[in-house]
């Protein structure tokens, strides 16, 4: 336990106390025993870990700032803007597929090593999600700025505006909504590797979500999509809700998800990820908790959908864990540079 501190937390209501209604505590209550694990930071060895295969490419323009000693913050979003240009890439950014009336909404958000975070919701027309995320989070007062309001934003930032759907995405959506009953198909994005494959196969789906610590043992995080595919115009995922799709906790580590948003909301998934090993469960194994408690409280949907959670503590060791097989991490340090599987419930 050398290079970790313990904490124990003691209760500060030691004896009865008489609360605002006049209701009385029957009996003192016990001291709490749980304990805050606090690990002490990697210094001088920096890592970066993102969701899915194509996070290899995006961990290569996030190592070029971290492999030269600059902040995770920088890395990070220098990282997920690589997925957010790929036209290819169809579930992140540009070429991202559309809503269920043709319209490309992105959602991301970014979360420093002091709390400091941005989001934008449902934003149209901008390459670059994550960029305006930062910019709510350095140039605003606000967390989350969404719609017609963030792209206002962004265009009074200098950011450009842009058709993002692709002629590829384009045909598929229309192909989609020859069959289409106008409802959200929530698990279309997953249908790659466990259902019926889409076009664009396997790893043309979902968010990137990446984690980075600096050489100066700072963590920070960022998280891009464009949500479903086919989704109500409007929809709003876990991607861009801190504590949801990303959390960051500069004390204890960071986690983030990908799969069915919906899922990870209505546990606020990362943020349940970082508690966890703040009470000392490994990466591995807070994620395994939390997709655990999805599956606890809807085992017939958890059958269904995708959720991954991925995880880094503030020593450096990370894990994943998901509902369905085949959720792929891309890890980049200065020891390796590889593409895991994680473990899975089905
Ligand atoms: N989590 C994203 C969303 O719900 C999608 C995904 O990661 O597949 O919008």
């Amino acid at each position: 336990m050398s290079d970790r501190r313990k904490f124990v937390k003691l209760s500060l209501l030691g004896s009865a106390a008489v609360l605002g209604t006049g209701s009385l505590l029957a009996a003192p209550r016990k001291e709490q025993d749980f304990e805050d694990v606090l690990y002490a930071p990697v210094k001088d060895n920096p890592i970066v870990i993102s969701t899915w295969d194509f996070g290899k490419e995006a961990n290569t323009a996030a190592w070029e700032i971290l492999g030269k000693n600059g902040k995770a913050l920088d890395a990070v979003e220098a990282g997920v803007k690589v997925p957010e240009a790929d036209p290819k890439n169809q579930s992140i950014g540009l070429g991202g597929r559309p809503d269920r009336d043709g319209k490309v909404t992105l959602d991301a958000c970014i979360m420093d090593e002091k709390y400091n975070c941005g989001s934008v919701m449902c934003l149209e027309h901008i390459v670059h999600a994550i960029s305006v995320a930062r910019a709510v989070m350095e140039r605003t007062p606000h967390v989350i700025l969404a719609g017609d309001g963030a792209l206002q934003f962004a265009l009074a930032n200098g950011f450009k505006k842009e058709n993002l759907l692709t002629e590829k995405s384009e045909k598929e959506w229309k192909e989609w909504l020859k069959k289409s009953k106008y409802e959200p198909q929530i698990n279309i994005e997953n249908a790659g590797y466990h259902k019926d494959p889409m076009p664009g196969g396997k790893d043309n789906h979902d968010t990137i979500g990446m984690l980075a610590i600096d050489a100066n043992g700072d963590l920070s995080g960022a998280c891009t999509t464009s949500g479903m595919a086919y989704k109500i115009h409007g929809r709003v995922g876990d991607s861009p809700v801190i504590g949801a799709g990303l959390y960051v906790d500069n004390e204890v580590g960071a986690a983030t998800s990908s799969g069915v948003g919906e899922e990870v909301i209505r546990i606020a998934g990362s943020h349940l990820v970082v508690e966890l090993m703040r009470r000392g469960l490994s990466p591995e194994d807070a994620c395994k908790k939390a997709v655990e408690r999805i599956l606890k409280f809807n085992p017939a949907k958890a059958k269904e959908v995708q959720v991954g959670f991925l995880a880094i503590n503030k020593k450096g060791e990370y894990g994943a864990y998901a509902l369905q097989k085949d959720f792929s991490y891309a890890v980049k340090s200065g020891k390796e540079e590889k593409i895991y599987t994680s473990k899975s419930i089905y």
